[in-house]
């Protein structure tokens, strides 16, 4: 493989081939795999409809070389000190940042996003490596005397090697945000991002070369789920999956892994994230920020983010006022190409667009947005989805059921508070929730009523790499980040000595 430093993924910006034929990233090599019925994947450009890379998709002795590479590694890695593997983690970092403009755009084409959006997610993936290169320097265990007699405390090592499996809405955030703690814990892997956008994959294999990770300690396989992924994940050699995705997926992972007790499992599933409006917040000292927080919770990343609030209940006595200024305001601030994407791929364009028909059936009122639903120029290439605003639509809907995933949201009106988190709680999801209120007590009161691991009060998408993230109910088991993260990534045995 020949395009394996990051000039020249660089060059491929300006001068594609088409289409970009990418490789595995294996014992410390790019390559392709070697199986003589290894498969092709296009993928496409999102904002063009035009054929971007051919991706090989890994057959299961593919993944099983990779896998043996992994083990190989870890005796020497596990054994490696907190400061060296803390070290390796911070040239990482450091080599990303140096490179953050190449692998912001190559995600803006491969994703569909805003190349502003690109650059906050490289950001973030900056952060996930160097957070953790620091964490593992200060963490501890206590030590705790029972009665004088014995002294107990936990000793952690590293789980073993991972399967880290993620999706296409934020690729390069969310798989570096399971690589950097996976490794900072001692782990090696094998990680696969989907097959829709494995483009920032690639550039990241080329940059953990450039920064002399030891070869096997991560190894990166792309291709589809049913071949690749369900091959890493069924895997006896593997021995904890860390993944992120939909929620069917995670029932096949679960079901797959089901008889391997000694698996470490950590889901991160889907939502249909609810966003609760009371009047007070649109008083008008607030209601910009109100109307700003639930717009940007709306259509960020095209609605793409697994923490996108598309179910908006409102407070009967600000509801017209609410709708008709969220109207005007994404009107306003989400209409330009520079301000919303493309969605990823045209089987997402495509079931978003099924359920914009499903909208025009059940008579719901589009306040903005249409079927077909282009944004921008007429007949442009690309899978382009207007920012769409639905009201009157049924609490049993589909609509208000489903996870769309995308640039869609359904307005609804709610008498009082109880009703507020009834509403709010009526999903089979649970991941993610924003409150805007300005009464403190409340705050409190209706946050802590609502089914979901996330809650954000006057703000959304608010982060630090140490709080607890995952979901309840269908949104997935397991907590990352900070000492969740160490948990998923190592076993702990409690020792007991005399006093
Ligand atoms: P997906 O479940 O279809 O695919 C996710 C990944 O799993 C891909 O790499 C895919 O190839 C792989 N995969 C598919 N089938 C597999 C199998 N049987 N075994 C192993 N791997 C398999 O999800 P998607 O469409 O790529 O992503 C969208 C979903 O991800 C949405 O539901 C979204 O909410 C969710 N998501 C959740 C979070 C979170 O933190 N909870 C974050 C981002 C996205």
């Amino acid at each position: 493989w020949d395009c394996n430093t990051l000039e020249k993924a660089s060059s491929l910006i300006h001068s594609r081939p088409t289409p970009i034929l990418l490789p595995n990233y294996v014992a410390g090599e790019l390559s392709l795999p070697s199986s003589t019925s290894t498969s092709f994947i296009n993928s496409y450009e999102p904002k063009t409809g035009a054929l971007l890379c051919r991706i090989p998709c890994a057959q299961p002795d593919d993944v099983e070389d990779a896998i043996r590479h992994a083990r190989d590694a870890f005796p020497s890695w596990s054994k490696t000190t907190r400061a060296e593997r803390s070290a390796h983690l911070r040239r990482v970092s450091e080599l990303l940042q140096e490179h953050r403009e190449l692998f912001a755009v190559w995600e803006s084409i491969d994703q569909g996003k805003t190349l502003e959006r690109a650059r906050i997610e490289v950001d973030r993936a900056i952060s996930n490596f160097s957070y953790f290169s620091t964490y593992i320097l200060h963490e501890q265990t206590a030590a705790r005397v029972i009665d004088g007699v014995a002294l107990t405390y936990e000793h952690r090592s590293p789980a073993g090697v991972f399967a880290l499996i993620s999706p296409w809405n934020m690729p390069l955030y969310l798989l570096t945000w399971k690589i950097a703690p996976c490794l900072a814990f001692g782990c090696t892997a094998v990680a696969k991002p989907s097959e829709v956008t494995s483009m920032s994959a690639y550039l990241l294999g080329i940059l953990f070369r450039k920064a002399g990770l030891p070869a096997g300690v991560i190894n990166i396989v792309l291709g589809d789920g049913p071949t690749t992924g369900a091959s890493l994940v069924a895997s006896s050699a593997i021995d904890g999956v860390s993944f992120t995705g939909g929620t069917q997926t995670g029932i096949a992972i679960r079901r797959a892994t089901a008889h391997q007790i000694r698996k470490h499992l950590s889901l991160e599933l889907g939502g249909k994230n609810p966003n609760l409006v009371f009047a007070d917040s649109m008083d008008p000292a607030v209601r910009d920020r109100t109307i700003r927080i639930a717009a940007s919770a709306a259509f960020e990343n095209q609605g793409e983010i697994c923490l996108c609030g598309s179910r908006i209940y409102v407070e009967r006595a600000a509801y017209p006022e609410f709708v008709r200024a969220f109207t005007e305001y994404v009107a306003k601030t989400y209409v330009l190409r520079t301000t919303v994407g493309a969605v990823a791929s045209e089987q997402h364009y495509n079931k978003i667009r099924s359920y914009l028909e499903l909208a025009v059936e059940e008579k719901a009122t589009f306040h903005l947005g249409s079927v077909p639903p282009q944004l921008g120029v007429n007949g442009a290439q690309g899978y382009w989805i207007a920012p769409t605003i639905l009201s009157d639509v049924a609490p049993d809907s589909r609509l208000q059921k489903d996870e769309i995933f995308g640039p869609v949201v359904t307005i609804s009106p709610f008498d009082d508070e109880e009703e507020a988190v009834r509403l709010a709680n009526e999903s089979e999801y649970g991941l993610a929730a924003v409150l805007l209120t300005t009464d403190g007590a409340r705050m409190r009161r209706v946050g802590e009523q609502i089914e979901a691991g996330l809650v954000w009060v006057n703000c959304w998408l608010v982060r630090e790499l140490g709080t607890p993230f995952g979901g309840m109910k269908n949104s997935g088991t397991g907590r990352e980040g900070g000492e969740y993260s160490r948990d998923v990534f190592t076993v702990v045995r409690t020792l007991h000595l005399p006093a």
